[in-house]
């Protein structure tokens, strides 16, 4: 009984997601990402949201699964990069500081036979240069690193900047660190939120960004709620940070209007300047 339910609520679900694309059901939220050191925001995460008719707002943990499952994660990734990189040009005409857009690749896209040159198309399409577009992959049990290599390693040739999401999470990070041409790697936020009481998660998180910074890598640190987890994160020279300290995911206006108030936060909750690097 209950398991038929759970199907049908499920085929539901896919058939909705095959609507959603063409009704146009998804939003994009941009996450600033604040450079620690002077508090500018120099980048943003793209995060999908579904505005669903009936049932409301669905956060992506509740049906990026079933994209990936049903492979409709392609044209919806698509469709992600797309608006992304448009959105990032648009901030660029209108004379925002230029940031870096990051967008989330799910690791079937990297599956996809013609991704590089989707990815290429939509840069040529849109205009951004690439050095503005991030692709942020996550580490996963699922990845073999020998498949998707040359992929990624093609990816880097656009111009593009990559980084690993979610680090420390995965299977065998230490190994992607070495294989893949990343720029950036981004602390899971397990290790963040408690680095200010658990010595553990502070001994790993000095730890990971030291090495990070001996491969010439920059970190970024997810999640960061409190003003603890800044002034650690700071005092350990960890380059950027995320998280609702700073701001939530917000829409594109949202963004623009509260720009300069968020470039404040680092100021008033982070080190005092005489402390600070
Ligand atoms: P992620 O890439 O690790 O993104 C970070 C998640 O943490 C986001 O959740 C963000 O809203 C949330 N977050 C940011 N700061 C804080 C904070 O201070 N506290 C807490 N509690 N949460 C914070 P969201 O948007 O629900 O996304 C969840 C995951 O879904 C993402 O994790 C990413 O793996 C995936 N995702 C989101 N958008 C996309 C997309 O466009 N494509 C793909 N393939 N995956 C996506
Ligand atoms: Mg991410
Ligand atoms: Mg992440
Ligand atoms: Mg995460």
């Amino acid at each position: 009984m209950l398991k038929s339910k759970n199907t049908n609520q499920t085929c539901m679900l896919e058939t909705d997601l095959r609507t959603a694309l063409k009704k146009k059901e998804f939003i994009l939220c941009y996450q600033p990402r604040i450079h620690l050191d002077s508090g500018k925001i120099n980048g943003v995460e793209a995060l999908i949201r579904w505005e669903h008719p009936e049932k409301g707002g669905i956060l992506p943990l509740d049906f990026i699964p079933l994209a990936e499952e049903t492979g409709l994660i392609i044209p919806i990734g698509e469709w992600v990069l797309r608006t992304a990189c448009e959105q990032n040009k648009e901030w660029q005409k209108a004379g925002i500081p230029p940031m870096v857009m990051a967008v989330n690749l799910s690791v079937r896209q990297l599956y996809q036979p013609n991704l590089v040159e989707r990815v290429r198309f939509i840069l040529e399409e849109t205009g951004l240069a690439p050095e503005y577009l991030e692709l942020e992959i996550t580490e996963s049990i699922m990845m073999n690193v020998h498949d998707v290599l040359p992929v990624v390693k093609e990816l880097k040739r656009l111009g593009i900047r990559l980084s690993l999401d979610d680090f420390g999470t995965g299977y065998s990070p230490l190994h992607y660190l070495k294989e893949f041409p990343i720029d950036s790697i981004k602390i899971d936020q397990s290790f963040i939120c408690n680095c200010g009481v658990n010595q553990k998660d502070a001994t790993i998180v000095k730890a990971i960004i030291a090495m990070a910074h001996q491969l010439k890598l920059e970190v970024i640190a997810e999640e960061i709620e409190m003003k603890e987890h800044l002034i650690f994160l700071q005092q350990n020279l960890c380059n950027m940070g995320q998280g609702y300290l700073f701001s939530e995911p917000l829409a594109p206006d949202q963004l623009i209007q509260q720009f300069y108030q968020i470039e404040q936060i680092v100021h008033r909750e982070g080190l005092s300047q005489e402390f600070s690097r």
